[in-house]
């Protein structure tokens, strides 16, 4: 936050809230009078027991996720998810599973999920270089399928669905790469088969990973499955079969906590919506001076990609000015270039009007 001098737009590790790093610290040394930091401490001690149990109930609590949902706190980021899911969730190699790619992030869980099942494109946005989504009924959707994967939001092409596809394949199977939109609003879980996310953008430092899965998908796994991609493993020992990353869980919780202590997900949404709206606005109203590529009814409230119409070298300068006024990490992902504001729930309102006046002024002063 600005009180630390700078905002970070950062699409991943992404700030955090400047409340829960205090808490942290303040807690770092001396973990609630135990005499040893959280980190130093056994993942089996009550200490730590009480903080993962803490943390998942209170995910449960914000996104309303019922009893038939395992939650799961998990290693290896959301990449390790793109194997795990057709693991778990085909019963050979030779099982189809559908894939919506809607940009480099469900491009990369299509290809890994070749090796694992006979997965297939049901849609492609990348003639449209990735800048919009499918009418629901334009998904080609396999009925052998077991199951039907989208990327809610693509974190480098800023495309987020804003309503989810009903799968049509025989065992009615949504599955959802949450990554970079986890915990921004509310979502109906039961809908979903599984979830998963890396924790580094809304929830959490990078180190865990968090699936939640519909208990009777739990168990069926392939036989030649990791034992650490199996969910059973994770779900029969209450993700503590081996050493979790306890120090990353702990911060989830107290972002968690912080979340609730918001009004929950439905007043951050509220937040995000008005972040975005101005960001957005601030692009449409300078008369094509930034550019955003992406359809209007699919711009993510999380990352937000723009190029400037005066070309590559504005933005280097745009992207240098920028952070010179304490407002870091503009640049696009190194596949797309241009600048991407990623304003993650922990983004304040006061980062984005900042970002949206130098905006202004950069134009003023290059016009
Ligand atoms: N999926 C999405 C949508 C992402 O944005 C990212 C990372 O940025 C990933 C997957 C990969 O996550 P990880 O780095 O945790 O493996």
């Amino acid at each position: 936050a600005a009180d630390r001098g700078v905002y970070n737009f950062a699409a991943g590790p992404a700030t955090l809230p400047l409340s829960v790093l205090q808490r942290a610290q303040a807690e770092l040394v001396d973990y609630r009078g135990s005499g040893m930091s959280i980190m130093e401490m056994s993942h089996r001690g009550k200490e730590f027991d009480a903080a993962i149990k803490k943390a998942e109930s209170d995910l449960r609590a914000l996104l309303a996720v019922p009893d038939t949902h395992e939650v799961l706190f998990l290693q290896g980021g959301a990449t390790s998810q793109f194997a795990a899911a057709p693991l778990n969730l085909c019963a050979s190699l030779s099982d189809p599973a559908d894939f919506v790619v809607s940009g480099s992030w469900s491009d990369k869980a299509f290809k890994e999920a070749k090796k694992f099942s006979a997965a297939s494109v049901a849609w492609s946005g990348k003639d449209g270089k990735y800048t919009s989504l499918p009418p629901f009924d334009a998904i080609e959707q396999n009925p052998e399928a077991r199951f039907l994967h989208i990327c809610s939001n693509e974190t480098i092409h800023g495309v987020e669905f804003k309503d989810y596809p009903e799968p049509k394949n025989k065992s009615g199977i949504l599955v959802a790469d949450m990554s970079s939109n986890f915990c921004s609003k509310p979502v109906d879980v039961s809908r979903f088969g599984l979830i998963y996310a890396g924790a580094q953008k809304n929830v959490g430092p990078s180190g865990v990973t968090i699936a939640i899965v519909r208990k009777d998908l739990v168990g069926g796994a392939q036989p030649i499955t990791p034992v650490m991609l199996d969910y059973k493993t994770h779900a029969d020992n209450a993700s503590l079969y081996n050493t979790p990353p306890c120090f990353a869980i702990y911060i989830c919780g107290l972002v968690f906590e912080d979340l609730l202590a918001q009004g929950g997900l439905a007043e951050v949404e509220k937040k995000n919506a008005h972040k975005a709206g101005i960001l957005y606005d601030a692009i449409d109203a300078s008369g094509g001076y930034y550019i955003c590529p992406v359809e209007k009814s699919v711009r993510s409230l999380m990352n937000v990609p723009f190029t400037l119409a005066k070309g590559g070298d504005f933005e280097k300068q745009f992207i240098a000015e920028a952070a010179k006024e304490g407002m870091v990490q503009l640049k696009g992902h190194r596949s797309v270039g241009g600048v991407r504001a990623s304003i993650y729930n922990a983004m304040p309102l006061a980062g984005v009007e900042k970002l949206v006046a130098f905006m202004k002024d950069f134009q003023a002063r290059n016009p």
